[in-house]
């Protein structure tokens, strides 16, 4: 098994407040590992970390065999593009845009061409069952929908890690139930998964499950 994530002695400060202290651990290719921890324990800065949307205070993040400090910024990008996808809690859709145009745009940074941009924005959309929707914007569909779009978006670019935070917070629970079976197939087909939840049974569900408290991390 190879690492996707190896992360050693990782802090991070904002203005002199410690998120982070210290964080150690390894998540191999093909994980499905869940983040667990009370409100503002760090979590959001550990997977923004993993994510390069930014850099720890001093420690190493290592991601997809890149240790992410030698990376310049247009390396990052490249890497972010690439390789990894996001889901928030929040949808991150763009209001009057239609969807497919939406998911496609995700495309624009990774070197694949406007005429199959449109064509794998489709398949990723069929894929979260929203292929009969294509044309629709994002206030004419409900917030399992959207994020089943957000979901669309981050696996257009076949990322090799999908990281979510906490992508069932703002939903219903059957809207939650059909985004978790759509990250178990991701996961079944090779994605590695990196999910923060509050939910106990999605927790309790995972393989894995890594807690963070008070910016310390424990398995
Ligand atoms: P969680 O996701 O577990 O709720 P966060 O990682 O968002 O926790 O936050 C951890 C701590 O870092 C909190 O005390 C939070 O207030 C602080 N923090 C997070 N992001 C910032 C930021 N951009 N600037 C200042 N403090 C921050
Ligand atoms: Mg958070």
């Amino acid at each position: 098994m190879s690492p996707m994530i190896e992360l050693e002695a990782v802090t991070k400060e904002y203005e002199g407040v410690a998120a982070l202290r210290g964080a150690t651990a390894t998540i191999n290719t093909g994980e499905f590992v869940t983040i667990v921890g009370p409100s503002g324990s760090g979590k959001s800065t550990l997977l923004q970390l993993i994510g390069t949307l930014d850099r720890p205070t001093s420690g190493t993040v290592r991601v997809a065999g890149h240790d992410v400090s030698t990376l310049n910024d247009s390396q990052l990008s490249g890497l972010r593009a690439n390789r990894l996808g996001f889901v928030f809690q929040q949808f991150h859709l763009t209001s009057g845009v239609r969807i497919i145009d939406a998911v496609a745009d995700r495309l624009l940074y990774c070197g694949v061409p406007q005429s199959k941009r449109r064509a794998l924005a489709g398949e990723a959309l069929e894929r979260v069952g929203l292929g009969k929707r294509l044309t629709h914007r994002p206030h004419e569909l409900s917030g399992g929908e959207r994020q089943r779009v957000a979901v669309a978006r981050a696996i257009v670019s076949a990322p090799d890690l999908l990281l979510a935070d906490e992508p069932t917070g703002n939903l219903d629970s059957v809207s939650g139930a059909g985004v978790m079976q759509l990250l178990g197939e991701l996961h079944r087909d090779g994605t590695t998964i990196v999910l923060i939840t509050h939910d106990r049974d999605i927790a309790a569900s995972a393989p894995r499950s890594i807690s963070v408290r008070d910016g310390v991390v424990s398995e």
